[in-house]
């Protein structure tokens, strides 16, 4: 087929359906590989009690397809799945999506300038053009800690959650206080008979506004759909304001602070576990979570925070640093993703046999965090330096789907590949742009690769993503007969002798 999509979640049904709605809908232009049975990406796999968005469904969701039946502002995993599934019926993307294919190696064949591509079960296909809608939180990341395959309980990652965990009346740790552990621990100490949280840096929280939309709201927008996109239009402007502080003036993020801190007074009680959960590091820095419930939990008397750090695990307990035994039936681990572990699972090869995990190993260097140089006619959606702090990732995704379409129409006249140039500036520029960002404030996050580099998340307004991605620049692109040549004749011209 022409064009090859791994993945449907938000990106690789998202650019399905744009395929679809131009007219892309012979089914040799396009196949979608998913390795699951459904649709769904991250709102199909991540089924931890509590889990939800949080941001605005009105804004987390396509912009050319709003739903007004949100049951409330921010939606559940579950409400937000289901979504996606409506998307995939309703622009009739099922026939192009082939189920239970999951992607092990793409190679870029020179010869026939088209990719191999071969799935796990021995299937094997071609393409011309390659999309990568793999998500970049998918991964689990199983903390490297001492003892911790020996432990005898049942051991659960928020990610990987079985649909028939049953921690009722268990003694319970979670391990780790990220996005995912703040959602998920007000719901445990509920079932749990003791909850013992494990935390290495405290989070900055703010206030949740959560609203249910009631019939009413939700017959209003279905009738006025232009209602609710004005109601969009001003969630997106309020959300995209806070920009100028997260990526200009970060010192102003005392402004926030301040919120914060008058909120986690509010939460709790205990003076002394207050300050343990109080952060050092400027917020912003990581995620900002959002949680009415999270912090109050510590209140309980069946809730322990566990500040000193974890040195081993045994069978039946998690030993800290003070020396004591927290004895547990059960291990949560809320200890996040590894960002490069969804290209990690696949072999990726480009042309002159480079694998994409090596090249990436210095850094996950991208133009636009689309396209790769090396990589002919591949293009990577929600890829490096398109994550955001501060607003909806799913505009980010339909801005870069947009930039794909225009590449993909380009192919047709021939295959191409983005420039080393190209690449080498915009990975100066994210370098010079992040310098002065919240993000690189001083905190540890997975927005900084081992390196120290933000290679995650985009500095600066949606609108400057818009701008940049909005046509495509002829030059940061050259024929693939060019680029091969050029790697070859560099093949036969002896390096210089000192
Ligand atoms: P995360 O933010 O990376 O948090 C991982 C947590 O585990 C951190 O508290 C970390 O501590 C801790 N940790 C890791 N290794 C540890 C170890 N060896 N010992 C002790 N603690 C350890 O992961 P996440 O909570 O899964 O969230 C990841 C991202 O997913 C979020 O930032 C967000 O973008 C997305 N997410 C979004 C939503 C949503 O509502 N939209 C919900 C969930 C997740 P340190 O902080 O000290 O490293």
């Amino acid at each position: 087929m022409r064009v090859a999509i791994v993945g449907s979640g938000f990106s690789g049904l998202g650019m399905a359906i744009r395929l679809s709605e131009r007219g892309d809908s012979a089914p040799q232009d396009y196949v979608v590989f998913e390795k699951a049975d459904e649709v769904g990406g991250t709102w199909r796999d991540n089924r931890y009690p509590g889990c939800a968005c949080d941001v605005p469904s009105r804004l987390y969701s396509f912009s050319f397809r709003q739903n007004p039946r949100w049951s409330r502002d921010f939606a559940t995993a579950g409400e937000i799945w289901q979504y996606l599934i409506d998307c995939a019926d309703h622009y009739r993307v099922r026939d192009h999506i082939e189920f239970g294919a999951d992607l092990t190696s793409a190679a870029y064949d020179e010869t026939t300038r088209r990719w191999s591509l071969r799935l796990a079960d021995g299937r094997e296909w071609t393409a011309d053009s390659l999309v990568m809608g793999v998500g970049a939180l998918h991964r689990p990341v199983v903390p490297d800690i001492e003892g911790i395959d020996t432990f005898a309980g049942p051991t659960l990652h928020t990610a990987i959650w079985p649909d028939d965990a049953d921690l009722a009346g268990k003694r319970v740790a979670v391990i780790g206080t990220g996005a995912s552990a703040v959602q998920l621990v007000p719901e445990l100490a509920q079932e749990a008979s003791h909850l013992s949280v494990f935390q290495r840096t405290p989070a900055w929280i703010l206030p949740k506004h959560d609203k249910v939309w009631g019939a009413r709201r939700q017959q209003t927008f279905a009738r006025f759909p232009a209602l609710q996109r004005l109601v969009r239009w001003r969630t997106y402007l309020q959300l995209e304001s806070r920009v100028l502080l997260f990526a200009r003036i970060p010192r102003g993020m005392v402004l926030v602070e301040g919120i914060a801190r008058r909120h986690l007074k509010a939460s709790v009680k205990n003076p002394e576990v207050r300050a343990r959960l109080t952060p050092t590091y400027t917020i912003g820095c990581k995620r900002i979570l959002l949680s009415n419930e999270y912090w109050p939990t510590f209140d309980r008397e069946d809730v322990d925070l566990v500040t000193d750090p974890i040195v081993r695990i045994e069978p039946d307990a998690v030993v800290t640093g003070d020396g004591t035994r927290h004895e547990v039936d059960a291990l949560v681990l809320g200890t996040g993703f590894s960002l490069s572990g969804s290209y990690d699972r696949m072999r990726i090869t480009g042309s002159g046999g480079r694998e994409l995990a090596e090249v990436w190993s210095g850094g996950m260097h991208t133009n636009l965090g689309i396209t790769v140089a090396g990589f002919p006619e591949l293009y990577v959606l929600l890829g490096p330096n398109t994550a955001l702090g501060h607003n909806s990732v799913v505009l980010m995704i339909e801005f870069a789907t947009d930039y794909v379409l225009q590449c993909l129409d380009r192919a047709r006249a021939g295959a191409r590949v983005t420039t080393a140039a190209a690449q080498d500036g915009f990975t100066s520029e994210m370098a010079s742009r992040s310098k002065h960002t919240v993000w690189t404030s001083g905190c540890q996050s997975w927005y900084l690769d081992r390196f120290g580099n933000n290679t995650s998340v985009w500095p600066g307004s949606t609108i400057s993503y818009w701008l940049r991605t909005r046509r495509v620049r002829a030059a940061d692109f050259e024929p693939v007969a060019a680029h091969l040549e050029s790697a070859a004749l560099e093949d036969r011209v002896p390096a210089p002798t000192s």
